[in-house]
């Protein structure tokens, strides 16, 4: 969510082209242009009647350059001081006082992303009382703009998991009316449950995406997909930390690891980049989409793209064809995974009735979320219908896999919502007249023993009558 998107009708025709979760990025805009992304979104899908998830991405822990801009010359002096700089001495102010004792002399350090890069020399004295400063030799020069990000591949900051502004956006997020956080920078499994428990003294209980995008995350890559609820390959930052080469390999982990474990994946970053400004993307971009959807994760996140693009619709209208498109050619495989939960069993015994019964749609009636979350690790081709009471539910359920949710209205006989839930299929088009659909639900209804029933039923053949066999029942 960005800029390029704050017109209601250019947010309409995106949602409509296909997207169907929004991140609002806390490292950029202020409250107020949060609370209004915030209302836009909602009210836009209200408008389309579609189940939109919004996550709120935290800053986390990332050191930046002051706001002054410096011209850094090839094989230049430049060092880095606690703020304040001074460009006509070639220092520049930075946000992390303790940086000073964690480089080592060799160190590289990259700034604006990793367009620009510098390499620590030595440590020197400051005028007097102004403290250390770290003296560096410009590797790859240019223009270094205000507040910038400065990264120190391989080195562990030890700047604690949420700062001050974190914990101010946490405030405001557990209050405003988000269905996911993502925690930016997270190191460990122990940061994600500092957040966690953060988000307890708040109330606040939503489930927690962890950005991989650090050399540390790597390395503690099980401990942090078992603490979180997702996992975001945040290939930008990881590109600045780690070398790019190792990226897909990182992905491919990632994504393998959050499957095992039954996680939320999302690939983030430059999936069609060169969108942000021409309304063609490369073929490598095409592939990369596809790359993605082929190993099943359940979103593909745009940033640039949407947020500040020329192109926010077209990249959307492009993403969603190369999903659908990849899609029609993947196998049909239900990926059995191991869940503790006993509501899993039930939910595999009716992916496997609605696959072998030659069932258009499995539709489950979630009251608490468990189902939909556990229905689409199995990755199976048959579309699920989730139908919510909750709303939460509802929006949260958007970022799954092959999960598509629906609200409903609580009754007591569960052939009125069957009834209800089969001709809101026949209205879009999912099902007709002799088609089977399998509902998986909790008996009785609405209740908090969770879903322990499966029902073949027959589109539109009476239910007191006998159902007519389906083709390959
Ligand atoms: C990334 O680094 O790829 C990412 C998704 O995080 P951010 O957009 O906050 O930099």
């Amino acid at each position: 969510m960005g800029p390029a998107l704050e017109d209601p009708a250019v947010l309409e025709r995106v949602m409509k082209a296909g997207a169907n979760a929004f991140r609002i990025n806390f490292s950029h805009g202020d409250r107020e242009q949060h609370v209004r992304y915030l209302a836009l979104i909602r009210s836009v899908a209200k408008k389309l009647k579609r189940p939109c998830g919004i996550l709120a991405d935290l800053m986390g822990p990332k050191v930046r350059v002051d706001a002054r801009e410096y011209q850094l010359e090839n094989g230049a002096e430049v060092s880095l001081v606690a703020r304040p700089g001074d460009p006509a001495r070639a220092e520049i102010g930075i946000s992390y006082p303790g940086l000073v004792e964690l480089i080592a002399p060799g160190q590289r350090i990259l700034l604006d992303d990793g367009k620009l890069e510098i390499c620590a020399e030595r440590l020197a004295k400051r005028d007097k009382g102004a403290g250390k400063k770290i003296v560096c030799r410009v590797i790859r020069g240019g223009s270094l703009k205000p507040n910038k990000s400065l990264n120190v591949p391989g080195v562990s900051l030890r700047l604690p998991i949420l700062s001050k502004k974190d914990k101010e956006d946490l405030r405001f997020i557990s209050t405003a009316g988000f269905d996911w956080v993502a925690a930016s920078f997270i190191g460990s499994g122990d940061d994600v449950r500092t957040i966690k428990r953060f988000m307890e003294t708040l109330e606040f209980r939503v489930p927690l995406v962890a950005k991989v995008e650090s050399a540390e995350a790597v390395v503690n890559l099980r401990g942090i997909v078992e603490a979180a609820e997702g996992v975001m390959v945040a290939r930008g930052d990881l590109g600045v930390e780690l070398d790019l080469e190792l990226i897909p390999t990182v992905q491919r982990n990632v994504i393998m690891l959050a499957r095992e474990l039954g996680k939320v994946t999302i690939i983030a970053t430059q999936m069609l980049e060169s969108m942000t400004t021409s309304s063609r993307p490369s073929r490598a971009e095409v592939t990369d989409v596809s790359t993605a959807a082929l190993a099943r994760v359940d979103s593909l996140m745009l940033s640039g793209e949407t947020a500040t693009g020329k192109y926010p619709v077209e990249a959307v209208e492009m993403m969603d064809r190369i999903i659908r498109t990849t899609e029609i050619n993947l196998d049909d495989e239900i990926v059995g995974i191991s869940h503790p939960e006993t509501i899993a069993l039930v939910c595999e015994a009716g992916l496997y009735l609605a696959a072998n019964s030659g069932a258009k749609v499995l539709v489950v009636i979630s009251t608490h979320g468990t189902s939909p979350r556990i229905l689409s690790t199995y990755r199976g081709n048959i579309p699920v219908v989730v139908a919510c009471l909750n709303e939460d539910i509802y929006r949260r359920s958007s970022l799954y896999y092959s999960v598509q949710p629906t609200m409903i209205k609580a009754v007591s006989n569960p052939e009125l919502v069957f009834r209800q839930l089969e001709s809101e299929l026949k209205a879009e088009g999912l099902v007709v007249a002799g088609d089977v659909i399998v509902f998986a639900f909790g008996h009785p209804i609405h209740t908090r023993l969770g879903t322990n029933s499966i029902r073949r039923w027959v589109v539109d053949v009476p239910s007191s009558q006998p159902k007519r066999k389906s083709k390959k029942a």
